[in-house]
């Protein structure tokens, strides 16, 4: 079985496969995927609290040292179907010929893809709800959405910045109740019908440029921290072609984790399944690779009989 992808369901199916005593090989960009992100995670069982970066750390090491598993750092780029099995290739032009794999590549937050946005990703620059926002405390900052996910961002940093620029390029289509509770606090300003045009600074962002979309009229936000909230999109493009997609794009997966194409799983993020967590994520890693391996040694009995 190939594994795709290094994040929670990717690192967990691994392990497992480790354990369950599968010839298992797993391909990622890196090792933690989303969860390295995260400054605070308090609902990972046998952690009371615990980041992100040493929650990944010690996935690594149990996947690395305590039960090692076969990997490569790289993208892969296609997978092509041969008869019941597939060879995947990869960005440094390696391909393997595999019985299974299994899908984990997640999630990624829509971005602008605008001037500065990567150069200050990280350094000002952030995607979604972030669970720690002390380093913004006193601070002027923008966030940029309109929605449910922008607001809940506004209602969080409504404390600790001093000023915040909501920044959206249509009404706002949050729910009535959070419009309703937000609109009122006296530090927010919001700017409807704008879009963002470019992120600049020196070391770390300094100022954010927007848009009015009816007139043109520019405006340069002093700004030590931008929250975009404009959406996700699950990395599925990959598999498109090959297996049933539902209209967010996600992987259609059945309960065992098997998707419409027989030895393609998916696991975590990418897929349909319920609760974008990372211990959904893992826990589905885990239930993919018991479901992959019932279904190489069904598939090696069948062969056997042949
Ligand atoms: C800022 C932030 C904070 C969060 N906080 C929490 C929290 O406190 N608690 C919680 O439970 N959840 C939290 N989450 C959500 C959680 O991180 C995700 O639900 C979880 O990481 C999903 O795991 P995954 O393995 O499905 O996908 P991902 O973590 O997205 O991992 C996908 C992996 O696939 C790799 N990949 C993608 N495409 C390819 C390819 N073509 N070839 C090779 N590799 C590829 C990626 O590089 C990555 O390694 C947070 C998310 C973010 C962004």
């Amino acid at each position: 079985m190939i594994i795709i992808g290094g994040g929670p369901a990717g690192l967990t199916a691994a392990t497992f496969a480790a354990t369950l005593k599968m010839k298992a090989f797993l391909i990622a960009r890196d090792l933690g995927g989303q969860a390295v992100d995260s400054t605070k995670i308090e609902n990972y069982m046998g952690f009371d609290f615990i980041t992100g970066p040493e929650l990944v750390s010690r996935f690594q090491n149990q996947l690395l040292h305590s039960h090692f598993v076969d990997h490569l750092m790289d993208e892969v780029t296609r997978i092509i179907p041969e008869k019941d099995a597939f060879h995947v290739v990869t960005r440094g032009e390696d391909t393997f010929l595999t019985n299974a794999v299994l899908v984990t590549t997640g999630m990624t937050r829509k971005k602008l893809y605008i001037p500065g946005e990567e150069e200050f990703q990280r350094r000002g620059v952030f995607y979604g709800n972030i669970p720690d926002f002390s380093f913004v405390e006193g601070e002027e900052v923008a966030v940029i959405g309109g929605g449910n996910s922008a607001l809940q961002i506004v209602e969080n940093l409504r404390t600790l910045a001093r000023r915040i620029h909501l920044v959206s390029t249509s009404k706002l289509k949050a729910d009535p109740a959070i419009i309703e509770r937000v609109k009122v606090f006296p530090n927010l300003t919001v700017y409807e019908g704008y879009r963002t045009l470019q992120f600049a600074g020196e070391n770390s962002l300094t100022t954010v440029e927007i848009e009015k979309m009816s007139g043109g009229k520019r405006l340069c936000l002093s700004v030590q921290g931008v929250f975009v909230a404009i959406g996700h999109e699950p990395n599925s493009a990959l598999v498109a072609d090959l297996v049933a997609l539902n209209e967010k794009e996600e992987i259609v997966i059945r309960p065992d984790c098997a998707t419409s194409r027989p030895g393609i799983f998916a696991a975590g993020d990418v897929t349909d399944a319920f609760g974008k967590r990372i211990i959904i994520a893992s826990g589905e890693g885990a239930k993919a690779a018991l479901a992959a391996k019932a279904y190489l040694l069904k598939k090696a009995g069948a062969e056997a009989i042949r």
